[in-house]
């Protein structure tokens, strides 16, 4: 296990973490960032590299949040395609923004080739796997949608779907060889000690506890010490606490679950998604799996709504998901199970507000972000360093989702609702 994280499949593999500095006395910078994810620690790397200077703080250790806990899929594209997005923002903007996500697991390559990044990368591709035959014509549009943007993606049928998977039962799939796997954690420590080797200051444990602008600076209380900057930057996700009571009540934050076989015997690995691939599916309340580079089967399924650590009768449900997609499993030991919170919002969008004059927090990536928050974190870091109205993504007004104190009660009744129609739309086994 790794100090200061959860256990977990990746803090018992990953690399150890980078020394960060404790945080006494007052730090000036030109940035101040709060949040040591992929989005903080993208977004101080390449500040860095241009030159700026950066303070993160955060809380726990770099990757402690959904950083260090997912799934490990590389996944390009937006859940929106470019035509959707072209509808919602304008050509111009849908179009940029579009841009952004379907580069966005190409950066992540090349950040780990430049930066000597060890994380197990393995690029065999992602697959989406249709749960049902209604989802064919909604995969059929955004296969579409993407190819006439260039992306190399197809649709799969049935029967390729369930060869390609090494389960059965989807009624289709959308490959975009693009995708990949790696080890989270991994990647998030090695994004610290690249901003770190570029001049980044990264203090940690340190918990942002206030956020004022004074004589024309942002002040970050992070007691003993403090920082004052020309521009803040809050990527806090899902883990977004009091620092900003009105952003944390923007996120309705859902645990996602995994669990890891212990290393699993050539013969049962090679018939488990056998071409290498990640792989997720459209379910409401998905499931999602891989083969680590141990040859470790992932799998992971939707939690509680709150918590830290996996409940026992969600890791039931996900460990018989398991079993009964892939029998061949069925006797391995599961060697690892943890949870991580992911940052839902009312419209299931990103967000990107801006809270006031150089004061940006985002929130939103709703499941799918170890390239999109990457992306997004050098996104940030052109428009802070450069000019703000160029950001390829719109800027919303940050709105605390209505009752949300009541969020627990009405979101089981929705998961209720979900699983009921997962059920229902499943394609005969
Ligand atoms: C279980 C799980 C599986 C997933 N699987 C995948 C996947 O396979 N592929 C994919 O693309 N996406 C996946 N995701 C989503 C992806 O992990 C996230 O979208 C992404 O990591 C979000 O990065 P982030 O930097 O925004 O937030 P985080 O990584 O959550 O980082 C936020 C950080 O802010 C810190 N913080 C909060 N408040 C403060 C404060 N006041 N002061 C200082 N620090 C603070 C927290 O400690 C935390 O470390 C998954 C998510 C989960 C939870």
């Amino acid at each position: 296990m790794s100090a200061g994280l959860p256990p977990s499949l990746w803090a018992a593999t990953a690399p150890p973490a980078p020394p960060t500095e404790a945080l006494a006395g007052t730090v000036r910078a030109d940035v101040a960032i709060v949040g040591g994810g992929f989005l903080g620690l993208s977004a101080a790397l390449h500040l860095a590299e241009a030159g700026a200077q950066v303070a993160l703080v955060e809380a726990e250790a770099p990757g402690w949040g959904a950083s260090g806990r997912n799934g490990g899929q590389v996944i390009p594209g937006w859940k929106d395609d470019p035509e959707t997005l072209a509808a919602r923002l304008g050509p111009d903007l849908g179009a940029r923004m579009s841009a952004l996500g379907d580069g966005a697991a190409d950066l992540v390559y090349a950040l780990i080739e430049r930066h000597g990044i060890a994380c197990d990368l393995h690029r065999g591709g992602w697959i989406h796997a249709l749960h049902g035959a209604a989802a064919i014509p909604e995969a059929e549009r955004r296969t579409r949608a993407w190819q006439a943007f260039g992306a190399p993606v197809r649709l799969l049928d049935a029967a390729e779907t369930d060869a390609l998977l090494g389960t059965s039962g989807y009624a289709g799939g959308y490959l975009d060889p693009r995708g990949a796997g790696l080890n989270p954690l991994a990647l998030a420590r090695g994004l610290a000690r690249a901003a770190m080797r570029h001049g980044a200051r990264l203090f940690a444990p340190a918990a942002a506890a206030g956020l004022e602008r004074r004589d024309g600076r942002w002040r970050v209380a992070v007691p003993p010490g403090d920082i004052l900057a020309e521009q803040v930057l809050i990527a806090s996700g899902a883990y977004s606490g009091e620092l900003l009571p009105k952003l944390r009540r923007s996120v309705l934050p859902v645990q996602s679950i995994q669990v890891a076989t212990a290393p699993l015997p050539e013969a049962v690995r090679r018939e488990i998604v056998p071409g290498g691939q990640v792989a997720s599916d459209t379910r409401r309340l998905l499931h999602y799996f891989r083969l680590d580079a141990a040859g470790r089967l992932v799998f992971g399924g939707r939690g509680a709504l709150s918590g830290e650590a996996p409940a026992p009768a969600y890791l039931r449900a996900v460990t018989t998901a398991m079993r009964r997609s892939f029998p061949g499993v069925r006797d391995a030991p599961i060697e690892h199970a943890w949870a991580g919170l992911i940052d839902i919002t009312q419209d299931r969008r990103l967000h990107v507000h801006r809270l006031g004059p150089g004061a940006t927090a985002v929130v939103g990536l709703n499941g799918r972000g170890v390239a999109q928050a990457t992306a997004i974190g050098k996104a940030l870091a052109d428009a802070l360093a450069g000019d703000f109205a160029a950001l390829p993504l719109p800027v919303t007004t940050l709105r605390p989702v209505p009752l949300h104190a009541l969020r627990l009660p009405a979101m089981a009744v929705v998961a209720a609702a979900y699983r009921l129609r997962d059920h229902i739309e499943a394609a005969p086994h």
